[in-house]
C-alpha cells in the first residue's frame, strides 16, 4: 500500500503517517518525490485498515498496489531507479552500459588480458565468474576465492568495476568484498534465502531471469531483495528453456519492454547465454539495445577456443570491439548513448 501525501504536507505530518504505520505493525518507507512525498507500507498482509491512515492530516490518497510484488512495481515508484555500481557506471539512466568479460576467471593472465581488451573496446564493467554454477558436478567449478583475488587485480589494472556471481550466502559475503555488483544467476533466481542475504548485504545486485521463470516470478524474486531494504537491483533477460534446441535458450526480447513497463528497475540483456552461439550474440545484442535495454552483458574471451566454460558463445575481442561500435550507433538512433568507459572521455557518434 502506498500513502500519497498532499502537495505541501509538512514533515511532521509525514512522520505521523510513518509512526501510525509502524504502530500498526508494518514498516514505513517514506519516499520524497519532486511533486509530493509518498509513504510506502511494507509487510501488507491484506488486513491493513486503510481508513485509519486516510483520516490522517496531510494524506491525499491511499493506493492499493494490486501486484504480488510491491516495491518493484511502477505503481510504487513511477520514475526509473538508477543503479550505480561504481563512480560513473550506472544502469537505468540515459546511457546504456556494457558489461563484458569471460564466463569464468581462469588465471590472472586470462582475466587481466580480457579486462584490458574489453576496456579498450569500450566496456563499462568486467564480468567473470569465480564461483560457477555448472549443470554437471564434473565440469569446471571456478577458482573460488583465488578467482576473486584475480578479479581484484584486473580491477586494479584497468579501473573497471567487477560483476561476479555468488552461489550461496557465504560466497555472497566473499564476493561482496571485491565485487561492485553481485550476480545472482538463473539457477539461483528463486533461492529466496540467498536473495534475502544479498538484500541485507546492500551492494548492487544483478538478478538474472531463471530459465523456467515467468516475468512475474522474476519481479517477485527482485521483491525479496527490495524487501530487505536494498533497491539497487538490475534485472537481466538471459533466455528461457524452450522445446527448440536450435539455440541454447530462447532469448525473450519482449521481456525487455514488458519488464520496463511493470517495473522501475533497470533491465539489461545477456545475448550470450540467451543464444549460446557466438554468431548469434551480436545480432541479439544489437536487438536488445534497439528494444530499449539499459545495457548488455556479453561473454568475451581472449582465446575462446581454449575457454574452460562457454567458449562456443564467447566473442573474440575484435568481434566485441565491432559490436560496441554498432551499439553506439543503435543507441544514438534511439536518443541514448553508451556510457563512457570509466576514466575516459565520452565517444560521440557522428
Ligand atoms: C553466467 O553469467 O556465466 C551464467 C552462469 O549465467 P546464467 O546464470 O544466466 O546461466
Ligand atoms: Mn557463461
Amino acid at each position: 500500500m502506498l500513502v500519497v501525501m498532499q502537495h505541501g504536507a509538512t514533515q511532521a505530518q509525514i512522520d505521523r503517517v510513518a509512526r501510525v504505520i509502524e504502530e500498526m505493525g508494518y514498516q514505513a518507507r517514506p519516499m520524497p518525490g519532486e511533486q509530493r512525498t509518498a509513504v510506502g507500507l511494507v509487510g501488507n498482509d491484506g488486513r491493513v485498515d486503510a481508513s485509519r491512515i486516510e483520516a490522517l492530516e496531510g494524506v491525499a490518497e491511499v493506493i492499493h498496489v494490486s501486484k504480488p510484488y510491491k516495491q518493484v512495481s511502477r505503481e510504487w515508484q513511477p520514475q526509473n531507479t538508477v543503479v550505480t555500481i561504481a563512480p560513473g557506471v550506472s544502469f537505468g539512466g540515459h546511457d546504456v552500459a556494457i558489461i563484458a568479460g569471460p564466463c569464468s576467471v581462469e588465471s590472472e593472465h586470462q582475466i587481466v588480458t580480457a579486462a584490458r581488451a574489453v576496456r579498450a573496446a569500450g566496456a563499462s564493467a568486467l564480468r567473470g565468474g569465480a564461483f560457477k554454477p555448472r549443470s554437471s558436478p564434473y565440469a569446471f567449478q571456478g577458482l573460488g576465492k583465488k578467482g576473486l583475488e584475480m578479479l581484484a587485480v584486473a580491477k586494479r589494472e584497468t579501473g573497471l568495476p567487477i560483476v561476479t556471481e555468488a552461489l550461496d550466502e557465504e560466497g555472497a559475503h566473499l564476493v561482496a568484498e571485491i565485487a561492485d555488483c553481485i550476480q545472482i544467476g538463473a539457477r539461483n533466481m528463486q533461492n529466496y534465502s540467498l536473495l534475502r542475504a544479498v538484500g541485507r548485504i546492500g551492494k548492487p545486485v544483478l538478478l538474472k531471469r531463471g530459465m523456467a521463470a515467468t516475468i512475474t516470478d522474476l519481479l517477485m524474486s527482485a521483491e525479496y531483495i527490495l524487501a530487505e531494504g536494498n533497491s539497487q537491483v538490475i534485472l537481466c533477460e538471459r533466455g528461457i528453456r524452450s522445446f527448440d534446441t536450435t539455440t541454447r535458450n530462447l532469448f525473450d526480447l519482449t521481456a525487455i519492454p514488458v519488464v520496463q513497463k511493470l517495473s522501475h528497475l533497470p533491465m539489461i540483456a545477456d545475448p550470450s547465454h540467451g543464444t549460446g552461439l557466438r554468431d548469434k550474440v551480436t545480432p541479439m545484442a544489437r536487438a536488445a539495445i534497439a528494444a530499449g535495454a539499459d545495457g548488455v552483458i556479453v561473454e568475451v574471451h581472449p582465446t575462446p577456443d581454449r575457454a574452460l566454460s562457454d567458449g562456443g558463445q564467447s566473442l573474440y575481442p575484435e568481434q566485441f570491439a565491432r559490436l560496441v561500435t554498432e551499439i553506439r550507433a543503435i543507441a544514438s538512433a534511439i536518443g541514448r548513448s553508451v556510457l563512457p568507459t570509466p576514466g575516459t572521455a565520452p565517444v560521440t557518434v557522428g
